[in-house]
């Protein structure tokens, strides 16, 4: 079902030019340039070709707030005026301050600091660096613990120390023998692919999973874990895994036995994309751990594309007290700095766009359309034959493609059916853009698709 040539090529329709197939960019593909977007308003991307592409991905579930809100270019345009850029060693700015506190704010003081940086890739980083700095600096100082431990088919960015912790056999394959960073992995929670039988009870696949993590820290020596870092809900990874109930708790547990650090990557599920349910104790939550699925609280968390939402490059890192006290306490500051840190206008952006999704309550819409969108899916699908599995919270749901349902078996050849439908998905009459994702299976095989719209979609 694939068709290269609306994806690729040169454009016939007005409004093309030369440049479209000779792309000084250096994309993804060297084979062929991307489509040309030229405008984007709404959840609509315009293309050169005249075409009009309903954005149901928001890139990789970023563009939470769809394209062209009028606010966030206004809060921009006037931190422009104000301040555009100034170094975050000797200065601070409203812009980052602000957004520390409504962040720090939103988990009722399980976090007291934020860190702004370009990307998730950049959160990770620095969330790695800050958890070995942390045991440096504890009393007593634990210089031992410098192992991370994370899951198996994870991903975590594409910048060295990110790529080497995470799991995802495919993206680190090239770069393996320059990975450096001790780390190892287990199993993911991920039922539908994870030996879970249906006799087996929820409860004992989480004991099972416990019991592996505890075997793991007993394996590499307890004393030389620095962190356990994970995703709460898995996003293009796996396609859109909530964990297991209790699962969280039961790392955690894990976790604080061994005095190691508990990491989430919140850079995709993050930012409001799940539809945290609200409890008692957040009424209105953003965070992925603060569904009652999660149930924990991090010490270390990142945030990145919904944070954002694409307005600008910026993702964040937050960490709790118990951290920010030991580096206070110890050397007084954290051993890590970029240039672009605590950019002024991607803190605005990303201040006026938090500010938005609050005032238009847009959590509680992302939880109403994500159970119709959710039921939908099961509705329209489930008995496809190629359809092994679909699953997702909020807006943020993948469609697993099986060429056997009953065995599960996925599809011969990698993204055979990812990006079939992707592409399929670009052609008249359908015009929509749908995430293609694959190594669901074992890090290298198996297909699926994410649709992860903007929060403000309506039925
Ligand atoms: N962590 C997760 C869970 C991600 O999904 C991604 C990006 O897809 C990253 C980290 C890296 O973020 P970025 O691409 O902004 O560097």
């Amino acid at each position: 079902q694939s068709s290269g040539s609306s994806l690729h090529g040169p454009s016939t329709k007005e409004g093309a030019d030369d440049l479209q197939t000779k792309s000084a960019v250096l994309h993804r593909s060297l084979k062929h340039d991307p489509l040309r977007v030229v405008s984007a308003e709404g959840h609509y991307l315009r293309l050169s070709n005249g075409q009009n592409i309903f954005d149901a991905t928001g890139g990789a579930a970023v563009a939470c707030l769809g394209h062209g809100n009028k606010r966030v270019r206004q809060a921009v345009m006037e931190q422009m005026d104000r301040v555009s850029y100034c170094h975050s060693l000797f200065y601070g700015t409203a812009a980052a301050e602000g957004l520390a506190k409504l962040l720090t704010a939103s988990t009722d003081g399980e976090m007291v600091r934020a860190f702004f940086i370009s990307s998730g890739s950049e959160a990770v980083e620095a969330a790695l660096k800050l958890a070995r700095q942390y045991h440096l600096e504890q009393k007593p100082s634990q210089p031992e613990r410098k192992h991370f431990i994370a899951r198996q088919q994870s991903y975590h960015g594409t910048t060295l120390g990110a790529l080497a912790v995470g799991g995802h056999v495919a993206r680190r394959e090239m770069f393996e023998p320059i990975l450096s960073i001790n780390s190892s992995r287990v199993s993911p929670c991920f039922a539908y692919r994870g030996l879970r039988t249906v006799l087996e009870h929820e409860s004992a696949y989480v004991r099972r999973l416990e019991a592996e993590l505890e075997a793991e820290f007993q394996r590499v020596g307890p004393n030389t874990v620095a962190a356990f870092i994970a995703e709460p809900v898995v996003g293009a990874a796996l396609g859109c895994v909530p964990a297991a109930k209790g699962y969280f708790q039961a790392v955690r547990r894990v976790c604080d036995k061994h005095g190691a650090l508990l990491i989430f990557d919140e850079v995709m599920c993050g930012a409001g994309r799940i539809g945290p349910e609200p409890t008692e104790r957040f009424s209105n939550p953003l965070h992925a751990w603060q569904d009652p699925l999660i149930g924990v609280a991090p010490d270390i968390m990142a945030m990145g594309k919904g944070l954002g939402a694409g307005y600008m490059p910026i993702a964040a890192m937050l960490a709790n007290k118990k951290v920010i006290e030991a580096l206070q306490h110890g050397t007084g500051a954290f051993s890590h700095g970029q240039t672009y840190q605590g950019h002024p206008l991607a803190c605005q952006a990303a201040l006026e766009v938090q500010r938005i999704i609050a005032d238009d309550d847009l959590v509680a819409n992302v939880r109403k359309q994500g159970v119709l969108l959710g039921s939908l899916l099961r509705e329209k699908l489930s008995t496809h034959p190629a359809v092994g599995d679909i699953r997702g919270k909020g807006l943020f749901w993948a469609i697993e493609f099986v060429s056997n349902k009953a065995t599960k078996e996925p599809f011969e050849s990698t993204e055979a059916v990812a990006m079939g439908v992707h592409e399929l998905g670009m052609q008249d009459p359908y015009n929509i853009s749908i995430y293609p994702g694959t190594g669901t299976v074992d890090g290298r095989r198996g297909d699926h698709v994410i649709l992860a719209p903007a929060y403000n979609i309506n039925e």
